[in-house]
């Protein structure tokens, strides 16, 4: 059996010695993550070089997913390192202090966050666990009352209810970051807290300009975490400027509401497939495995239905990172994705019907999908050199497993993270026929195809240029 829905894993203390990261690419990871959040560059460029050396040894290339820090609003540190907020109590939140904090106040490194809040806010402090209600705002001091106290330790994050923050979605520090994962040749950058389409636009540039002397240029992954963000025209808009999104459930349900996260985590991945762009779902998925041996039942269904939502990928923060079961939980969650993908409803030629495309490319793609579905055609194969070929094909629902061969190892890695798409390295012949046939042999020797399959499959006439897809093929195997 194989498995569509890919795993994106984030790597930390847990996870990067090189014998579990060794296990955690044999148990199914298809994506690593390194979160700018935590670590230095040089943990990343280690880790990263350690991924590039296992990949290249046991002979599958994994993706790898810069994920900056983006706008993160915090406290600052308190003098014992943590205090206990009683609720009905005031608290005040200074951008001018400069003394640590104590029960009574805490300074703020966000120093934009008094001309951002008003009377009758809400800010929701670690995760949501506690809540502050704004009072009043004196000059650079906000004060509030605890409406649900709890411990409060150093640097923990602020969200407002409802948005309205107005910080831009790149730091300094995500600056400084982007340059260190394109010297590492991230695949995809992922960015936090984008509120709208020129916060994309500008991300995709600092990474075109960062990874100008690599000749390397990222897919961006726009993380979904705004109340702004989800609005209608907003996300449409965030989507153009993205190559996917990332369904990021911990910072959007402190901001909308935990219970609006799953009918926006559909929403978010329909509209994501109709654009011919890719989803991440991530989040807790997994979460009582960082320290239990087996997940929920609730956990198990949560990976269920997001593959059933028609998810890329289904992602692991801290069950990977810093869990106790890091190579359990993706060997569980691969076991959680076959299981639910034999549900999955098939909606082909209904979702062909009044279909128009401009492209041949992607008309070609659309033909491959069709013919194979109706004569059950063993396996789809694109050569392809970008990869766009394997996307469209992607975002379709077919049970027929679609080989996307490139020679390009950097396409090869990016198309790891597309659903339903096995990337393979080949250095294809100019010469149409030829590559036809290496294309098919490397099929059979990996097991794909034996004498008597049927297999489609595109290619560009001439050979070698990105978008050139105009041909189809059905191959019987004699
Ligand atoms: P984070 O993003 O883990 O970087 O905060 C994911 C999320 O907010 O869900
Ligand atoms: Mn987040």
């Amino acid at each position: 059996m194989m498995r569509d829905t890919k795993i994106v894993a984030t790597l930390g203390p847990a996870s990067s010695s090189p014998p579990i990261l060794e296990q955690l690419i044999q148990a199914g990871v298809d994506v690593v993550r390194l979160n700018f959040s935590h670590g230095t560059a040089q943990d990343h460029i280690a880790r990263a070089q350690l991924v590039r050396e296992i990949s290249a040894r046991i002979g599958k290339e994994v993706a790898i997913m810069a994920d900056l820090q983006g706008p993160k609003i915090r406290v600052g540190k308190f003098s014992g390192g943590k205090i206990v907020l009683e609720s009905g109590n005031p608290f005040i939140l200074d951008a001018s202090r400069t003394e640590l904090g104590d029960v009574k106040g805490v300074p703020l490194d966000y120093k934009e966050l008094p001309r951002d809040v008003k009377p009758g806010d809400v800010l929701l402090l670690n995760d949501g666990l506690i809540v502050l209600m704004v009072e009043k705002v004196v000059g650079e001091a906000i004060h509030t009352i605890v409406k649900i106290g709890g411990e409060l330790s150093d640097n923990k994050g602020i969200n407002k209810q409802t948005g309205g923050l107005s910080a831009p979605a790149l730091t300094s520090k995500d600056m400084d970051d982007i340059k260190t994962a394109m010297a590492l040749q991230a695949d995809y950058v992922a960015v936090s807290f984008p509120k709208n389409r020129t916060d994309m636009e500008m991300a995709r540039q600092l990474c075109n300009v960062a990874g100008h002397q690599y000749k390397h240029r990222p897919a961006m992954i726009a993380k979904i975490e705004r109340a702004e963000a989800i609005r209608p025209s907003v996300l449409e808009d965030i989507l153009d400027a993205s190559d996917g999104i990332m369904v990021a459930r911990g910072d959007l349900a402190v901001e909308v509401g935990a219970a609006a996260v799953p009918a926006l985590q559909k929403r978010m991945i329909q509209l994501a497939r109709e654009r011919d762009k890719i989803t991440i779902t991530a989040t807790q998925m997994m979460e009582s495995m960082i320290v239990n041996p087996v997940p929920t039942r609730a956990e198990v269904s949560d990976v269920a239905n997001a593959v059933l939502d028609g998810t890329d990928a289904v992602m692991l923060s801290a069950e990977t990172a810093s869990g106790k079961y890091p190579v359990e939980t993706v060997q569980m969650m691969a076991s959680i994705c076959l299981e639910s993908e034999v549900h999955e409803q098939l909606q082909l030629d209904h979702a062909f019907i009044n279909k128009t495309f401009n492209r041949i490319d992607q008309s070609i793609a659309m033909g491959a999908l069709f013919t194979a579905y109706h004569l059950g055609c063993k396996a789809i194969v694109a050569l392809t050199d970008s990869g766009s070929t394997a996307l469209w094909m992607s975002r379709q629902k077919i049970h027929i497993p679609i080989y996307a061969v490139t020679p390009r190892v950097a396409s090869q890695r990016k198309m790891a993270l597309y659903r339903n798409i096995r990337p393979l390295l080949m250095d294809a012949s100019e010469d149409r026929d030829t590559a036809l046939l290496q294309a098919e042999r490397l099929l059979i020797s990996r097991g794909v195809l034996q004498a008597g399959d049927i297999y489609a499959i595109t290619c560009g006439e001439p050979m070698g240029h990105p978008g050139g897809t105009n041909m189809l093929k059905i191959v019987r195997i004699t």
